[in-house]
């Protein structure tokens, strides 16, 4: 017994230890510490729970690009966002805590007025099934055909990588249908595509009812012209445009998809061809066209992008080239007028994550920008092909599957007046003193189409232009407070000690060439 004083004995109680299970050591997704950045280590228990045939279908619809990890908000956002902005659909998720947390919260600053169902677990009730019986009993409980015409019950990360089979909850209960999705960060790279999974998944269920028998009509009846149906969520005023740009020739414009009610889906499906306004609708499509409808890609923006639009709807319709040319001389020279009354003179790069950043880069090389840089974190698709084509047709440089550092490398690089941004960018390019704006917040909220598009852009744009003067200012003032590891308030000036940092470095690089002398063996 030692001498030594103590405030109490818990010194001396006994420790006791755990021992490694064997049992879980193929389950890598049971061990602490995996989430959004794990994601070999989650794909990999994934398809040890069977759902391979998840992951290479979305791996097919979303292929992966330079990191295997989200950069920017948790993908099921996307899908949670579509489904709780539905009329009469209940929302369930089932994941970890925090991700759900994180989730909730999202939405409700977002404005979501609807709750969001939650069902919670452990490691027991994961790797016992229990689970999936209390999923099945929460959806049984909720199911109540007098509030909703259907319940989305989400898989996240975890009980994706777990294989908890949503696919075994039955079709409907009491009238109300059951979808299930799996929306896992390590398969789906964006939230804009985690959209397209929920999209995807109601309207093959939509298809396969429509199969089945008859369906309820849309509440407002059905046009009496050929529709379009719209891909991609808009500016409210947008549709409106297009189908005004549609009428001259005999057509009218369909649902938007996302649907804001189960009913719209069906009319979204009995339509004459669908524009493909976001890109990025790859399950969707694959719906679409297994109901035989024409998938027409990019959009009726600025002058070029109009007449084109417009004599490729006329393509899908089979209509006369006198019918298309009335319906561009109805709207080209307004577009035109429009462009040249609200010029934008300066140098911008431009990056997102919406799908419609090529179309925005469109309309202001249009009125009069220098665009050398456009970043998009969707991929390369089909239907974003010919928006491509025109921009690198400009000099613009387009990179599909952007990352963060590709975008900041193109903002130092180019050196505009302006960058156009997700949060990081635009702080990075605040930093540089070079005038910012954020894509979603300032751009997404403005329409886009047509007339009503054209010059739509240049007031922001313009004054974010001018006001490069303040960024200066802000610079110079804020100048000598500290970056990295020394920013922040401190009494006396901050310890830097440059010698530690180089032999920590010295460490790094030593363990980079052990791992590469090792990756040779
Ligand atoms: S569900 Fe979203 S927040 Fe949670 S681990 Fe997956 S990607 Fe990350």
């Amino acid at each position: 017994m030692s001498d030594e004083v103590t405030y109490d004995n818990a010194a001396t109680a006994e420790v006791i230890k755990g021992h490694p299970r064997d049992d879980v050591s193929d389950a890598p997704i049971l061990q602490d510490g995996l989430g959004c950045h794990s994601g070999s280590e989650m794909e990999k228990a994934a398809r040890l729970s069977g759902n391979s045939e998840i992951l290479d279908q979305f791996a097919k619809d979303y292929p992966q690009g330079p990191h295997d990890k989200p950069q920017s908000m948790c993908p099921a956002f996307g899908s949670l966002r579509v489904g709780l902005r539905m009329r009469r659909v209940a929302t369930v998720l089932s994941g970890s805590a925090c991700c759900v947390y994180g989730l909730t919260f999202v939405s409700h600053f977002y404005g979501a007025r609807r709750s969001v169902g939650y069902v919670p677990f452990n490691s027991e009730t994961l790797v016992t099934g229990k689970l999936f019986e209390d999923i099945r009993d929460s959806v049984h409980e909720l199911a109540d055909p007098d509030k909703y015409d259907a319940i989305v019950v989400t898989n996240l990360c975890v009980p994706t990588a777990s294989g908890v089979p949503l696919r075994l909850l039955p079709d409907q209960i009491n009238g109300v249908r059951i979808v299930g999705i799996d929306v896992p960060g390590f398969g789906i790279p964006t939230h804009a595509e985690a959209k397209d999974v929920l999209a995807g998944a109601m309207l093959n269920y939509a298809r396969q009812e429509i199969k089945a028998g008859p369906v309820a009509a849309p509440i407002g009846g059905k046009s009496d012209r050929p529709t379009v149906t719209l891909l991609g969520e808009m500016f409210p005023a947008d549709p409106m445009m297009i189908g005004a740009m549609l009428a001259p020739l005999g057509l009218a414009a369909g649902p938007v998809v996302p649907a804001r009610e189960w009913r719209e889906l069906y009319a979204a499906l009995d339509c004459g061809a669908v524009a493909a306004i976001h890109p990025f609708y790859t399950a969707s499509v694959r719906e679409f066209e297994a109901a035989g409808r024409p998938v027409i890609g990019s959009a009726p923006v600025g002058h070029d992008g109009t007449a084109a639009w417009l004599k490729n709807i006329g393509d899908a319709f089979g209509l006369g080239s006198d019918q298309v040319a009335a319906a561009q001389n109805a709207f080209l020279p307004a577009i035109k007028a429009s462009l040249a009354n609200a010029p934008v003179k300066g140098r911008i790069t431009l990056s997102g994550y919406e799908g419609s950043e090529l179309l925005v880069a469109r309309l202001l090389i249009e009125s009069g920008a220098e665009i050398p840089y456009v970043g998009t974190a969707c991929p390369k698709t089909p239907w974003s092909a010919a928006d491509a084509d025109w921009l690198k047709s400009k000099g613009t440089e387009v990179k599909f599957r952007a990352s963060l550092e590709d975008d900041c490398a193109a903002m130092e690089a180019f050196e505009p007046d302006l960058a156009i941004g997700t949060t990081p960018v635009v702080q990075k390019a605040k930093e540089l003193a070079i005038p910012g704006l954020y894509f979603t917040n300032l751009i997404s909220a403005r329409p886009l189409m047509g007339p009503a598009g054209a010059g739509s852009l240049a007031e922001v744009v313009n004054a974010a232009i001018a006001g490069r003067a303040r960024m200066d200012k802000m610079r110079d003032f804020f100048e000598g407070v500290g970056t990295g590891d020394s920013a922040g308030i401190w009494e006396g000036s901050p310890n830097l000690r440059p010698d530690f940092r180089a032999v920590h470095q010295k460490k790094l690089d030593k363990a980079a060439r052990a791992a590469k002398a090792q990756e040779m063996i």
